[in-house]
């Protein structure tokens, strides 16, 4: 058996601040809400879909958003984009 370790703190994951994103961006596929507001909550279903301004906060640049659900957290790390531009179809 290991010896006694800190209780299971979450991963650093959880704590950074690094998992936000700007309006425009593409961050995968999930459930992402505005951290200015914290109640206004958007769903990307695709992996090209961009962030929408905030239907509380308008645009901004200290709008952002931050992954709400297990899809959200993992989706962004898929390695798929260059630097294409978004293309709306
Ligand atoms: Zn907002």
């Amino acid at each position: 058996m290991p010896p006694m370790r800190a209780a299971e703190t979450a991963p650093d994951q959880a704590t950074k601040p690094l998992g936000a994103f700007p309006i425009a961006a593409q961050p995968g596929t999930g459930v992402y809400r505005c951290t200015k507001c914290d109640e206004f909550e958007v769903i990307v279903t695709g992996p090209e879909d961009q962030l929408p301004p905030c239907a509380n906060c308008d645009s901004g640049p200290d709008v952002m958003y931050i992954p709400m659900d297990e899809n959200a957290r993992v989706s962004h790390g898929v390695p798929n984009r260059d630097d294409q531009p978004p293309q709306p179809r």
